[in-house]
């Protein structure tokens, strides 16, 4: 199979075709580009496993035109969801909700709840709109980093999608927060761009259950490594052990590289660095791609840990799993 991109306009007919004659489509959204099947038929959605090498018992995200078509694929959807929904959808917010029996069980994994989520991106949601819901994962081979360009999902997928539809640049740059709402106290099982504090504007209560210790994981794909270079990468905790780190990694006829923001590579000498920009949503939206550009050329990569609050608490949790929890 041949593997396309073709700016999104332009290859949106094209798109709704393949959806709905059961085929594979990429496409971006504000978090990172998805990989998508119809959701309502099997065999389409056992393709997206097979393309990225998933583990089948991780469900795979639902994405909608509209909040409101959570009913095509949900039940007993609470009043939390329809708040939430006014304030945070279209957006990097997915829910976990009880799910209708005409979901296959090949995108829950068997499970009895079903996530949904509506993409910023108006061209995905017009796609969705004249097909099908989409099941969608992050559009990368299973494991390695998330994609959050064209060029990166070709890299990862070539010859497994024949199309990929070219949004440009993620703009959020990590995945969606997924929150639970089937549990007793709403439970973020994976935290991104909405925050628990923002999430509390809305919700009177918010716990958060997304350890990357959990070994028996509600949300499954909490349970495998994740997000993972090809080279050594590790977490720098502090400026000073990721120069010591870097120093002794390159004594060692190493590759070494300091993956940080703007403030601590001035701090780093005339060491190699990947900048990530100055702030914090500098950080998650160009994240993955440094990881990318990184493992091309380096062989040792050291990623500055951030303050674990807010957005903090959301990037350090996909740069910890990218590092398989090792520390300097
Ligand atoms: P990805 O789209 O590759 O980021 O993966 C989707 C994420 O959503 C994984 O971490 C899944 O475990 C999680 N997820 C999808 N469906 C459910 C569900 N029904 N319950 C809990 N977590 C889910
Ligand atoms: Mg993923």
């Amino acid at each position: 199979m041949k593997t396309e991109i073709v700016p999104q306009k332009k290859g949106f007919a094209k798109a709704v075709e393949l959806i709905n004659s059961g085929e594979l489509v990429a496409f971006s959204t504000e978090t990172v580009y998805g990989l998508g099947a119809d959701f309502s038929n099997s065999k389409a959605v056992a393709k997206i496993f097979e393309a990225k090498g998933r583990p089948q018992d991780n469900p795979l995200i639902v994405h909608l035109a509209k909040a409101e078509d959570a009913e095509l694929v949900a039940i007993d959807i609470p009043l939390e969801y329809y708040a939430l929904a006014k304030k945070f959808m279209p957006g990097p917010l997915t829910i976990v909700l009880k799910k209708r029996s005409n979901v296959p069980d090949v995108v829950t994994a068997g499970g009895s709840t079903v996530a949904v989520r509506v993409p910023k991106n108006k061209t995905v949601r017009n796609l969705i709109a004249l097909s099908h819901p989409l099941a969608a994962p992050s559009a990368n081979r299973s494991k390695h980093i998330s994609p959050t360009t064209a060029e990166h999902v070709a890299l990862d997928l070539d010859g497994s999608v024949s199309l990929i539809l070219d949004g440009g640049e993620c703009k959020v740059g990590i995945e969606s927060t997924v929150l639970d709402l089937t549990s007793k106290n709403p439970t973020i099982l994976r935290p991104g761009a909405v925050t628990a504090d923002m999430l509390l504007t809305v919700l009177s209560s918010v716990s958060e259950k997304h350890s990357t210790k959990i070994k028996v994981a509600k949300s499954p794909g909490m349970k495998y490594e994740h997000y993972s270079p090809i080279c050594e990468t590790v977490m720098g905790m502090t400026i000073n052990s990721s120069r010591d780190a870097y120093d002794k990694a390159q004594s060692e006829g190493k590759k070494p590289v300091y993956v940080c923001l703007h403030n601590a590579k001035i701090k780093f000498g005339h060491r190699d660095t990947v900048v990530l920009g100055k702030t914090i949503k500098d950080y998650a939206r160009n994240f993955y791609g440094a990881l990318r550009y990184a493992e091309t050329i380096y062989d040792y990569i050291i990623i500055e840990a951030l303050d674990e609050s807010g957005l903090g608490n959301s990037v350090m949790n996909r740069a910890t799993k990218s590092a398989g929890g090792k520390f300097v």
